[in-house]
């Protein structure tokens, strides 16, 4: 199996190959024809399984066929994954310039301010930070309000302790889900809690029917 046969233009498939991915692993294999086909995606998937690219390859190829922003709300627990992802959606997205912006904690507002100014097609954030920034400036409320995916990295550990709360206070804040935008959940267990955060259940909240 190769990237190109699961879907993937040739300049994706050239650009796995600049970055010594070779062949597709098991998530994007069963990840990346599911993200091109419109659906949602909810997938066991540990990180260093390359779910980075599983998500970020077909979107990027999505973002390529109708640039605009803020396109990807990307939601990880911590500061250092939200660095990787970027990296990796950075490299990938170099050929159809893709700009991507960072929110997280421990770094200056008013720069992340101006980085969300600029129109990045794709944000990754961690809840409580983008939550600060969501109810302190309406224009970073009103970025998101017609995102094309809504991805949920790690999603057992945005759902646990004191995160949980600003995972669902940003997902609240996004509204009603959009028909077009689609979901991508991926966590290393799916058991109930998973379910279970706020009122109700999370994937149902998050417009994702089983
Ligand atoms: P992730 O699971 O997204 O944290 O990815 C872990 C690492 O695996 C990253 O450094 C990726 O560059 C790398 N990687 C992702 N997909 C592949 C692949 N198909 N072949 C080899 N390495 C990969």
């Amino acid at each position: 199996m190769t990237f190109g046969q699961l879907g993937l233009q040739p300049w994706v498939v050239k650009q796995c190959a600049a970055l010594a991915l070779d062949k597709p692993t098991e998530v994007q294999r069963l990840c990346i024809p599911a993200v091109l086909a419109g659906k949602h995606v909810v997938g066991g998937a540990v990180t260093g399984s390359g779910k980075t690219a599983a998500f970020a390859l077909p979107m990027l190829q999505i973002l390529s066929e109708e640039m605009y922003g803020v396109f990807a709300l990307v939601m990880t627990p911590s500061r250092e994954l939200a660095y990787q992802i970027v990296d990796q959606f950075v490299a990938f997205g170099a050929p159809i310039a893709a700009r991507t912006a960072v929110i997280i904690g421990g770094v200056p507002h008013d720069t992340q301010l101006d980085a969300i100014k600029a129109r990045p097609h794709c944000i990754v954030a961690t809840p409580g930070r983008l939550k600060f920034h969501m109810e302190k400036f309406p224009e970073v409320l009103a970025a998101m309000q017609n995102i094309r995916f809504l991805v949920l990295d790690e999603a057992d550990r945005l759902t646990e302790g004191d995160i949980a709360a600003d995972t669902t206070s940003v997902i609240e804040s996004l509204g009603t889900p959009k028909p077009f935008r689609r979901t991508l959940l991926f966590s290393a267990t799916l058991d109930s809690r998973l379910t279970t955060v706020g009122e109700g259940s999370l994937l149902a909240s998050l417009g994702v029917s089983s």
